[in-house]
């Protein structure tokens, strides 16, 4: 049983006799008992451990830990308890050996960059991806002698074309941000181990309930806990999860670099897990319905749900993913003036550009989660100015429904004076 499984044999002889291993788990058991082990207090819950550092039995203790390989426990930077069950928990349910979390979704990923690239390794990635991916890879990679090579579609010989010797990593979001589009996590990871680099998936809007990249021949997934791992929009968190030895890389780079995840996070978002899977086929259930009445709407001219037949990769996500997501972008006959009318005629749902909350958010990707990609990158991956994105919360659907039902009301109304 691997570290990231932690059960306690001596208080919790149900879990297994003292010395084996516990029959494993199914996801929804790891989901609420993953990664924890009690204190010889009995709390029921996870405490939050805010201290900075931890003490030592002596001079020659400290020198030899803080020297160490698997140092364990020394200063909060390095790691935390609380921040170790959320790391395990989110392990156990995504399938990979070892996480590591960190301060953000963003994060996240610039630690991977950072901590396992070097000048004169490049890196595939498309344009269809979260803006602040797209410019830390655009503005940022290049100023380190770390090359990005865009794709302009999941083709994977599109991908195969871009590959060079100097190629190390294949970075990739799916559905994608804003548009939903879905890649074949298989078929690319193909393309990367023929060419002897990793294929790391962004795995936000799936998370582990409804997507395994693992499973499908990633290496490497990237979160943003901020989204659906909290799921109440409250903290602003992200994670890495793989093999033992990237991890330990990773730590390596976390304890020079410090982007490291705080244990109120943690907290929170080992909570989230425990929930998650309820969470997200809710999301799923009132996505579907919002995305299919949508659809039939005048004045919409396109809506983007991997659950639409319409959506071309509508029989690939059927077989990659459990359930659609919540995410749904619908393109508005009228452009920005339109989107933004809409936007601005909703009551219920929220104008700000976080998503995986319980409550209903909207946002027009072109002026802000994507407002600071450039115009090419943005026409690249297909962001228009008519787009508006939801990320449809656990609210009753009718009356999700009947809110942007009155806003496009008022829109259609105001285009056709
Ligand atoms: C929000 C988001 C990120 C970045 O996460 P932060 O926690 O905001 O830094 C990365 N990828 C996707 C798909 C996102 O939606």
């Amino acid at each position: 049983m691997g570290r990231h499984l932690a059960y306690d044999d001596d208080r919790h002889p149900g879990f297994g006799e003292p010395g084996t291993a516990p029959a494993p788990w199914r996801d929804d058991t790891l989901a609420i008992r993953a990664g924890f082990e009690r204190s010889d207090f009995g709390e029921h819950g996870e405490p939050i451990m805010t201290t900075s550092s931890f003490v030592f039995g002596s001079a020659a203790e400290a020198a030899a830990r803080f020297g160490g390989q698997d140092a364990g426990l020394i200063y909060s930077r390095f790691t935390n308890p609380t921040v170790q069950v959320f790391e395990r928990r989110l392990a156990a349910l995504e399938g990979s050996e070892a996480a590591i979390g960190a301060a953000s979704g963003m994060a996240a990923t610039a630690m991977l960059m950072l901590g396992t690239l070097r000048a004169g390794d490049e890196l595939i990635a498309t344009r269809n991806m979260f803006g602040s991916t797209v410019n830390l890879f655009r503005n940022f990679l290049p100023r380190y002698g770390i090359e990005v090579r865009w794709a302009d579609d999941f083709v994977p010989e599109s991908w195969a074309a871009l590959v060079t010797p100097k190629t190390r990593l294949l970075y990739l979001e799916t559905p994608t941000n804003p548009l939903t589009e879905v890649a074949d996590i298989r078929a690319i990871a193909e393309v990367a181990h023929a060419a002897g680099a990793r294929l790391a998936v962004d795995n936000c809007f799936c998370t582990p309930v409804l997507q395994k990249p693992l499973e499908h021949g990633a290496d490497i997934i990237i979160h943003s806990a901020t989204k659906y791992l909290d799921g109440q929009g409250r903290c602003v968190g992200g994670a890495v999860c793989g093999s033992e030895a990237l991890i330990n890389e990773l730590t390596s780079f976390m304890r020079s670099a410090g982007p490291c995840m705080s244990p109120f996070n943690a907290w929170v978002f080992a909570k989230g897990l425990e929930t998650l899977r309820l969470r997200m086929f809710e999301h799923s259930r009132n996505a579907a319905t919002l995305a299919g009445w949508l659809d039939e709407q005048p004045g919409i001219a396109r809506v983007h749900y991997p659950g639409l037949e319409s959506h071309p990769q509508h029989e690939l996500a059927a077989r990659q993913q459990k359930a659609s997501g919540g995410i749904v972008a619908f393109e508005v006959e009228g452009g920005r003036e339109a989107a933004w009318r809409i936007i601005d005629a909703v009551k219920l749902c929220s104008i700000t550009g976080n998503l995986g909350d319980a409550r209903t958010t909207i946002t027009h990707p072109a002026t802000t989660t994507h407002g600071r990609m450039t115009a090419e990158d943005r026409a690249a991956a297909g962001i228009g100015e008519g787009l508006v994105r939801l990320a449809v919360g656990l609210e009753d659907p009718d009356d999700l429904r009947e809110d942007l039902e009155r806003a496009l009301a008022g829109a259609t109304r105001a285009v056709s004076a």
